[in-house]
């Protein structure tokens, strides 16, 4: 062991555990790639204040999470605590808004960092694949997000999770419902801390974890009550595309997520065998996001899925994903010559697509067959001197242990045939 651990709160990913988190942000992306959104990355942090302004300044993610840093220049820089500011600064950079039609479609998939208390299923260093549909107000691209989630949740084979659907209200009707609520907050026993976010941020003490908190709830107006015309048909729009698709929701009227400048629909997907550490994924609107950031108004929807917490879904539930062998075919040489030889069959299988690795380190025969079947290959290609004066290659299928010899030239063939 080294004199060093991975940092507090984060872990890494190793072979073979490593390939589900591969698997899974691939079956995450593969749904939005055939729904015309385009790849975006950014760089793992930004300005400071692009956050503090696009998360918000009254959220834990800002006030207690982010890892800040002063460049040598003087900057102010943040690890990203997520994506969807960073991707919206970056197509608006690159006036994405302006080239072509609305809605600019993007996905990412990247590590994020929040200074977390960590613990199963939260930690300080993490991996998200998002998407961001930028520039449109339209119900069918709230339930087509919705949808491609989950898609990509069933694709994998989950099904203890659930779509938890709300409406945030916009600016025609959720002042007055703020105004309400916070009416009825101030009158309730809180700490300086909660108070101070009555005042800027009402609808997220809705969402304060504390069970002391939410006993006082109880009875706090629900914003569902408050929702003006538009926004209760926008919403129904939005329910009934889910539901003629037959993906499930439930209505959680105290759903909330994000700051003032969120809006209308929001959503959460979680899963019932993680513990406190529930929500996989999640996402709404943010029609006023672009204005808090420089932008011109440009409504938006998006969702963020975390990839650690899927892959601890898939472990509750079970699923062992159906991966492809990291190695097909594993080859031993007898000898010098043999080694010489069967480097270049090696590289031919590779180069026709067939996973292949090669005995290393000069191991003699018995160790080289104990690699070939640690490999989880299925076959082997062994080659000794003899073999090579008689131009063939033993094919050895390490299952049943038949043997048969092939010739040299064509190994590829022969490899193919046997594997299907
Ligand atoms: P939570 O309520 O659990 O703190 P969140 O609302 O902060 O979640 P989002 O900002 O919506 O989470 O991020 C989207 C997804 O990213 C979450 O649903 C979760 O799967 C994942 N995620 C967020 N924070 C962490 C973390 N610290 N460790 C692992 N995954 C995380
Ligand atoms: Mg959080």
């Amino acid at each position: 062991m080294s004199t060093f651990k991975a940092p507090r709160g984060t872990y890494d990913l190793i072979p073979p555990a490593s390939a589900a988190y591969l698997a899974v942000r691939d079956a995450i992306a593969a749904p939005l790639k055939r729904s015309g959104y385009g790849y975006v990355e950014t760089p793992g942090f930004e300005n400071v204040e692009l956050f503090a302004r696009g998360v918000g300044e009254s959220t834990d993610i800002v006030t207690k999470e982010m890892y800040t840093l002063t460049t040598k220049g003087g900057d102010q820089l943040a690890l990203r605590p997520e994506g969807t500011a960073s991707v919206l600064r970056a197509a608006l950079e690159a006036n994405l808004h302006k080239a072509g039609n609305l809605p600019v479609k993007l996905w990412y998939s990247g590590s994020y960092y929040r200074y977390e208390r960590p613990q199963k299923g939260r930690y300080r260093h993490f991996s998200q694949v998002g998407a961001e549909a930028i520039g449109a107000e339209d119900p069918a691209l709230d339930a087509e997000l919705i949808i491609l989630a989950h898609d990509a949740y069933r694709s994998l084979g989950l099904r203890n999770f659930r779509i938890l659907l709300n409406s945030l209200g916009d600016a025609a009707c959720r002042p007055a419902y703020r105004a309400a609520l916070q009416d009825f907050l101030r009158a309730l026993d809180l700490d300086e801390d909660t108070r101070r976010r009555i005042e800027i941020n009402p609808l997220r003490v809705l969402d304060d974890k504390r069970e002391a908190v939410q006993k006082q709830l109880v009875g706090a107006p629900v914003l569902g009550d408050h929702l003006c015309e538009e926004c209760k048909r926008y919403h129904e729009q939005v329910r009934e595309l889910l539901t003629a698709e037959g993906v499930a929701f439930e209505d959680d009227p105290k759903l909330v997520r994000g700051l003032d400048y969120y809006t209308r629909t929001t959503f959460e997907f979680v899963h019932d065998g993680l513990g406190s550490q529930s929500a996989v994924g999640g996402g709404g609107r943010y029609d006023g996001l672009s204005e808090m950031i420089g932008g011109p108004a440009l409504p938006s929807v998006g969702w963020a899925l975390g990839v650690d917490r899927t892959v601890l879904a898939l472990e509750a539930e079970g699923i062992e994903l159906d991966l492809p062998p990291a190695t097909s075919v594993f080859a031993v040489p007898l000898g010098e010559e043999a080694r010489k030889v069967l480097f270049g069959t090696v590289a031919a299988l590779r180069r026709a697509g067939v996973a292949t690795d090669f005995a290393y380190g000069g191991k003699g025969v018995k160790a080289a067959m104990k690699a070939a079947n640690r490999s989880g290959a299925r076959l082997a290609v062994i080659a000794g001197e003899r073999d090579l004066e008689e131009g063939v290659v033993q094919l050895k299928d390490l299952e049943s242990g038949e043997q048969t010899p092939v010739p040299l030239d064509g190994v590829v063939e022969a490899v193919r045939a046997r594997l299907g």
